[in-house]
C-alpha cells in the first residue's frame, strides 16, 4: 500500500512540476511575442477618425440598421486617454466624451451636459479603439498573459484586464501588429456573442480603418483623417527621475535616491567604479546603473559592496551581477543572492531578463576585515560584525580611512530636528569605532534619506546613546 502511495505522490509531484513548467513556458512565449508587438507602437497625441455608427432597434424590419455620421477624436496625454465623439443627427451635432485615467472612467453620453464617473466594467472596450492601449493594458496585467495559438498568418494571445474581463488579440505574423481584439459578450436577444475591434490598413503602424462589431454586426466603422503631433512612446513604467549625485571628497560620492528614501555611496577609481549598497529592486538597480554610466563616463561597476541582505540594501543585487560586478558580502547571504540573481522579472514594468546569472563573490568572514583598493585615494576597509548589530546575523561596515568616513547602512539614524535616542543597533557602531580605534569624522547611512542630516558625527552618535547607556565612554 505504502509503495503505491509513494508512486502516486511521485506522479503527482511530476505532474505538478510539469504544470509549473507549462505555465512558465506558455507565459514566456506570449511575453516574447508581445515584446515585438510593443516595439511597433508609439503614442500619438491625437488621431481623428470619421465614419459611421450604426444603430439597430425599433425600425421597419428585423435587424434594420440606421447609420449616423460620426467623428472620433482619440487623444493620449500622459496616462490619460480621451475619446471624443461627435455625432450628426438630423443635421445637428451631439457630443460625447469618455475619459480613461488608470482604472477610472468618466463619461457623458450624447446630449448630456455633465461628465460623470462610470464603472470601467463594460466601458473598457472603447479604450481599445487604439491598439497601443491594448498593449499598455496587457503590460499592466502581465500575469494574465498567455499564448493561445498560431497559424500561417496570425497568432493569438489572451489576457485579462484588472476587472478580470477576458480579451483575445490576433496579431499579424508579417507586420507584428494587432489586427483584432475580441471579447465575449452576453446579449439579451442573441445570447452568448462576442464583440470585436478590427484594425486594418496600417500605415506607419497606425490603423487607418477601425471597425467595431457586435455579434458580427457592424456597430461603427471609421477611417483616419488626421494624425496629431507624434512623440516617442512614453515609458509608462519609468522609474525614479529623481536620482542625484553629490561629491563627498575626491573620488567618493553619495547618490541620493530621492523617490526611495535611500542613498548609496560610490567610489571612482582609475578605470572602474565601486558601489556601496544596491537598494530596492532590479528596476531601481538598472536605473542606478544608467545614472552612473551617464555621470561616470561609462566606467564599469566592478564591485558591489553590500552591508546586509535586507531589500533596501541589497534588493537590486541582480542588476549589478548582470553587469559583472563582484559582490562583497558574507557567506550567509550567498544562497539567497544566488537565487535572486537567477530570477527573471517580466511580470512588472519594463522587465528584466539577466544575461548573467552567477555572481562572483568576495566573502568577508565573520569578525574579519579586508582592505580594498589599497593604492587608491578611496581605499576602504570592510569589517564584519553582524553579531553585535542586533539587526542581522552578518553585517559589513565600510570604513574609508583617508576620508575618516564610516558607512553603516541602517544601524543608526541622524534626524535633522533632534537627537533620537537609540539602542543596541546604534551602539554596535560605537563599539566598532572604539574597538577598532577608527578615526571617524563622518558617519554616513544608507537609509533613510528624508529629514536626515547629511551625516552624523561621533558626538551625534554618543548623544543618541547616552539615555540608554549613561556610562558610555
Ligand atoms: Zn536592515
Amino acid at each position: 500500500m505504502k509503495k503505491y502511495l509513494l508512486i502516486i505522490s511521485a506522479f503527482m509531484y511530476m505532474v505538478n512540476i510539469s504544470a509549473q513548467k507549462l505555465i512558465y513556458q506558455n507565459y514566456y512565449k506570449a511575453d516574447s511575442l508581445l515584446k515585438v508587438v510593443t516595439k511597433n507602437y508609439i503614442v500619438n497625441d491625437q488621431l481623428i477618425y470619421s465614419g459611421f455608427t450604426y444603430s439597430m432597434g425599433h425600425y421597419s424590419f428585423p435587424e434594420q440598421q440606421i447609420s449616423y455620421p460620426i467623428i472620433y477624436s482619440l487623444s493620449s496625454l500622459n496616462k490619460k486617454f480621451i475619446l471624443d465623439k461627435e455625432l450628426i443627427y438630423n443635421g445637428k451635432a451631439y457630443n460625447s466624451t469618455m475619459v480613461f485615467i488608470g482604472d477610472s472612467c468618466s463619461y457623458n453620453d450624447f446630449g448630456e451636459k455633465e461628465i460623470k464617473k462610470v464603472s470601467l466594467n463594460g466601458n473598457e472596450f472603447s479604450y481599445f479603439y487604439l491598439p497601443i492601449n491594448v498593449v499598455n493594458i496587457i503590460k499592466e496585467n502581465r500575469s494574465s498573459l498567455h499564448f493561445i495559438n498560431v497559424d500561417d498568418e496570425y497568432y493569438s494571445l489572451g489576457f485579462n484586464n484588472l476587472l478580470g474581463n477576458k480579451f483575445y488579440i490576433t496579431v499579424d505574423k508579417n507586420t507584428q501588429l494587432i489586427s483584432k481584439i475580441t471579447q465575449l459578450k452576453y446579449d439579451d436577444l442573441y445570447g452568448d456573442t462576442y464583440q470585436e475591434i478590427l484594425y486594418a490598413n496600417y500605415k506607419n503602424n497606425i490603423p487607418y480603418d477601425i471597425t467595431v462589431n457586435h455579434n458580427q454586426i457592424v456597430k461603427a466603422a471609421f477611417h483616419l483623417d488626421s494624425v496629431g503631433v507624434k512623440k516617442p512612446s512614453i515609458k509608462v513604467d519609468s522609474i525614479s527621475n529623481d536620482i542625484s549625485k553629490e561629491t563627498i571628497s575626491k573620488g567618493l560620492f553619495i547618490i541620493k535616491l530621492n523617490d526611495y528614501n535611500n542613498k548609496i555611496l560610490v567610489t571612482e577609481h582609475e578605470d572602474f567604479l565601486a558601489i556601496y549598497e544596491a537598494p530596492i529592486n532590479v528596476a531601481v538597480g538598472n536605473e542606478i546603473i544608467s545614472f552612473l554610466q551617464k555621470h561616470f563616463n561609462n566606467k564599469p561597476i566592478k564591485y558591489c559592496f553590500l552591508s546586509h541582505h535586507h531589500p533596501d540594501h541589497a534588493g537590486a543585487i541582480s542588476s549589478f551581477v548582470n553587469v559583472n560586478a563582484k559582490v562583497v558580502t558574507t557567506k550567509g547571504n550567498v544562497n539567497y543572492f544566488d537565487k535572486l540573481s537567477k530570477s527573471i522579472h517580466t511580470l512588472k514594468g519594463e522587465g528584466f531578463h539577466p544575461s548573467k546569472y552567477n555572481a562572483n563573490y568576495i566573502i568577508i568572514d565573520s569578525l574579519s576585515e579586508k582592505t580594498f583598493f589599497k593604492k587608491s585615494s578611496t581605499s576602504v576597509i570592510v569589517y564584519e560584525s553582524g553579531a553585535t548589530t542586533d539587526h542581522t546575523n552578518e553585517f559589513l561596515y565600510f570604513y574609508f580611512p583617508k576620508q575618516k568616513i564610516l558607512f553603516v547602512g541602517d544601524l543608526v539614524i541622524f534626524p535633522k530636528e533632534k537627537i533620537r535616542d537609540q539602542k543596541k543597533r546604534a551602539l554596535s557602531v560605537y563599539t566598532l569605532i572604539k574597538s577598532k580605534k577608527l578615526k571617524v569624522e563622518k558617519i554616513y547611512t544608507g537609509w533613510p534619506l528624508k529629514d536626515q542630516k547629511e551625516f552624523g558625527t561621533i558626538t551625534d552618535l554618543k548623544n543618541s546613546l547616552l539615555k540608554s547607556y549613561p556610562d558610555l565612554k
